[in-house]
């Protein structure tokens, strides 16, 4: 943007009265404080005349301490005081030195002691304490000595003002800068230009900003009037060659030209620079001769301003990436909040936000690539914009999740899923895609940002129940959503302080009846004695991740108690460990495994995993070469609750796997239907195709028991045989059944 230089900042003095700006408005004025008439009179003959620094003296006259201050108290720009020591009191001086400094706080005027007798002098601490300038008898002060000291105590005050200014400047353009920053684009910034110049000079804000346009920027057709103030308002807006004063047009063509400030005796144009081609201009005009302003803090306020003008620009762009997403072009979360805030205030009623999230969006990006899924995201969000009228505002939020928000009406569950009922062209190839909706309505009272929270609720839920899926907000969904969180809470905390335990149950050989292995399974138990069922907390170990930790803690756990059961005897037992598929995501689970069998000094072929038919949802390649390796340690795998998930028998036939476990619901209802019986047969059967070996779970009788073996089925674990039990327990009972 900038090419670093500050060179432009060039000052150009026009020429001034030789006498400086304001020679004959602004005299010294100097406090001739003194009980003693004569005394006035004689000073007054004394300085008759007499002009110090190019400026005359005027002389304001006090007889008693009390009045002095009286008087300081209304005048402006007193720069000397003369001071009798003794008036109406032997220390009215000093008492009025005191009051000067330390009351009034007038910290530049200079002071200068005068006494009749040398007795009289103050002490020489007292001196530096008030600042006390100087200190003479009366008869010291001859016309001559007089002279030099007021000259003195004259440059000295001037000089304390100037860096008065200085301070006083710097502050401002600190301040000006702050501002700045808040400023909403140009206009409004040069706007500010003016108002903080005027101020930084002292004079009232009236005055134009004058731009060069980026298009443009050397050609002075283009320079227009981005800002102005007081009787030159009606100019904004205009090109440069309407401005009908010719004076100020030329100055502002002149500097933005030339790229430098020129600073005149009743007026300033000065130039801020954007970067090598564009700048602006503020011309500021005052009807009273501009002080003498520092030119040093003219250059601060100019490069400073400019970097505000350049952060102005950066600024423009940032509000525009707060409210677009620009890798779709939709407004954003931010927009979205907004509008549902508009649309609230506007009373819209009976509105809605829907949620749109696209269904394993995640894995087909890993499968298909960055750039399938960018485009997916575009194609999404043009069909969606598409689709809708302007009664509805269509937004992105954070990744591969849309808000809709619009009348009820229009926005319903089912016609949104119509939506995704023609596949996506992208690249030449269709792609079908599914999403899960979550939608909640935009009650009058709710807050927006609770309104996308429920949505937010509602997808959550539709998403666990699979994809495709459509919810709505309830107040029962927002209780249950709440009760999941609160059982989130706990269960983290039960984890902390290890309160969770494992259990183990019984794996039977069907063909010889001998205990082969256990499967490890987590319990729960509240301080108050309550269990909480697996069913509950496990998915939202998963939902929330927490299951990768407490697997972490799992595993080792379940294979040292493995390890003991082998010490004591049942050295050909195996473990079988319940896995989740977020568990098998997480990078280093293959290092994880290894490391606990090595720790726990169990050989990997005594450790079956147990995972789910959902993994199948994964990328495929991934977890195929995953199961490959696991495998290939010589680590069993068995799909656990076969026959419930979603995955197609091709996929099963991809899959690297030793066993299958038939699903509890298949094995109750061999029992009591054919058909149930039937279904068990055939996988069964189908374990027999695919070589692996079929474990029943849930069998809780004897003949259950026999029909499974008639099927060829290879184990059998569940309450017929064994209840789930703590290590001692499995232990004992291992005795008593051996
Ligand atoms: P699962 O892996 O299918 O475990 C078998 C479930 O059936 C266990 O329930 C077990 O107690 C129960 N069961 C065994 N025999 C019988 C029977 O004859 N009749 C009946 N009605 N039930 C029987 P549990 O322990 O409540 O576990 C429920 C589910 O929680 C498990 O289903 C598994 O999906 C999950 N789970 C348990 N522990 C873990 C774990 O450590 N990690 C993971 N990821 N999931 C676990
Ligand atoms: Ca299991
Ligand atoms: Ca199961």
């Amino acid at each position: 943007m900038d090419d670093g230089s500050d060179d432009d900042l060039v000052f150009i003095e026009e020429e001034r009265h030789p006498q400086g700006p304001s020679a004959q408005d602004s005299s010294w004025r100097v406090l001739i404080v003194d009980d003693d008439r004569d005394v006035h009179e004689a000073t007054e003959f004394a300085l008759s005349g007499v002009e110090i620094l190019g400026r005359k003296l005027e002389l304001i006259h006090a007889f008693s301490g009390k009045e002095a201050i009286a008087l300081l108290e209304r005048e402006q720009d007193v720069a000397v005081v003369l001071l009798d020591v003794v008036m109406e009191s032997d220390d009215a001086g000093l008492k009025t030195v005191e009051a000067i400094r330390q009351e009034l706080m007038l910290l530049n005027i200079r002071i200068i002691l005068r006494t009749g007798q040398p007795g009289q002098a103050p002490e020489a601490d007292t001196i530096a304490r008030y600042d006390i300038n100087d200190y003479k008898t009366k008869s010291e002060l001859t016309h001559a000595r007089l002279f030099t000291t007021l000259t003195s105590a004259i440059r000295s005050y001037s000089q304390l003002k100037c860096l008065d200014a200085s301070r006083l400047g710097l502050e401002k353009i600190v301040s000006a800068s702050n501002q700045f920053i808040a400023e909403k684009g140009l206009n409004a910034f040069a706007d500010g230009v003016i108002t903080q110049l005027a101020s930084l000079i002292g004079i009232a804000p009236e005055g134009l900003v004058c731009a060069t346009s980026s298009e443009g920027a050397g050609d002075p057709e283009q320079y227009r009037v981005i800002a102005a103030a007081g009787r030159y308002q009606h100019l904004i807006q205009h090109r440069l060659e309407e401005i009908d004063n010719v004076h100020i047009a030329r100055s502002l063509n002149q500097v933005l030209r030339n790229h430098y400030s020129v600073v005149g005796s009743r007026d300033i144009t000065l130039f801020f620079r954007k970067n090598s081609t564009e700048g602006f201009a503020a011309y500021i005009e005052s009807a009273a001769p501009i002080r003498d302003v520092d030119q040093h803090l003219l250059e601060i306020f100019c490069t400073n301003i400019a970097l505000c003008a350049k952060n102005i620009d950066l600024v423009t762009e940032l509000r525009l990436d707060a409210l677009v997403d620009r890798q779709v072009g939709l407004p954003n979360r931010n927009a979205l909040i907004a509008e549902l805030d508009r649309r609230a205030h506007d009373g819209a009623t009976s509105n809605v936000v829907a949620l749109v999230d696209i269904d394993q969006f995640a894995a087909t990006n890993d499968m298909l690539g960055h750039a399938y899924g960018d485009a997916l995201l575009r194609a999404m969000a043009q069909r969606l914009r598409a689709l809708f009228d302007s009664s509805v505002f269509v937004a992105r939020l954070a990744g591969d999740a849309f808000a809709l928000t619009g009348p009820a009406h229009l926005l319903e569950a089912d016609s949104i899923q119509r939506l995704f009922a023609h596949p996506f062209l992208i690249d030449d190839i269709d792609h079908a895609v599914s999403v899960c909706l979550g939608i909640a309505a935009c009650a009058d009272s709710a807050d927006s940002q609770d309104t996308l929270n429920n949505a937010y609720v509602a997808l959550r839920r539709a998403k666990a129940l699979g994809i495709g899926q459509s919810i709505t907000f309830s107040p029962e969904i927002g209780e249950a959503a709440r009760q999941r969180t609160s059982l989130l809470r706990d269960l983290r905390q039960a984890f902390e302080q290890r309160e969770l335990s494992i259990v183990y149950q019984p794996q039977i050989d069907l063909q010889t009846g001998r205990i082969i292995g256990a499967e490890a399974l987590m319990r729960w138990q509240r301080r108050n004695g309550q269990f909480v069922p697996p069913e509950q907390f496990i998915p939202i170990a998963e939902q929330s991740g927490l299951i990768v930790s407490i697997g972490r803690w799992m595993l080792p756990e379940a294979l040292r108690t493995l390890k003991r059961f082998h010490q004591a005897g049942l050295d050909g037992l195996h473990m079988a460990v319940n896995v989740s598929s977020i568990q098998l995501r997480q990078p280093g689970f293959l290092d994880f495994v290894n490391a606990s069998l090595a720790e726990t000094d169990v050989a990997p072929n005594h450790l079956e995993l147990e995972i789910t038919e959902s993994i199948a949802l994964e990328s495929l390649e991934t977890m195929i070469a995953l199961l490959n390796q696991l495998r290939s340690r010589g680590i069993t795998i068995a799909i656990d609750d076969f026959g419930t998930g979603y995955s197609s028998l091709n996929y099963l036939e991809q899959l690297p796997i030793d066993h299958l476990k038939i699903d509890r619901s298949f094995v109750t209802s061999l029992a009591s239907s054919e058909r149930g019986s039937r279904i068990v047969r055939t996988i069964a059967l189908l374990g027999n195709e695919l070589d692996v070996r079929t474990v029943a779970e849930g069998v809780e009788n004897q003949s259950t028991g026999d029909r499974l073996r008639e099927f060829g089925c290879h184990a059998a674990q569940g309450y017929h045989y064994a209840h789930p039990m703590d290590e001692t327990s499995f232990l004992d009972w291992m005795k008593e059944h051996a």
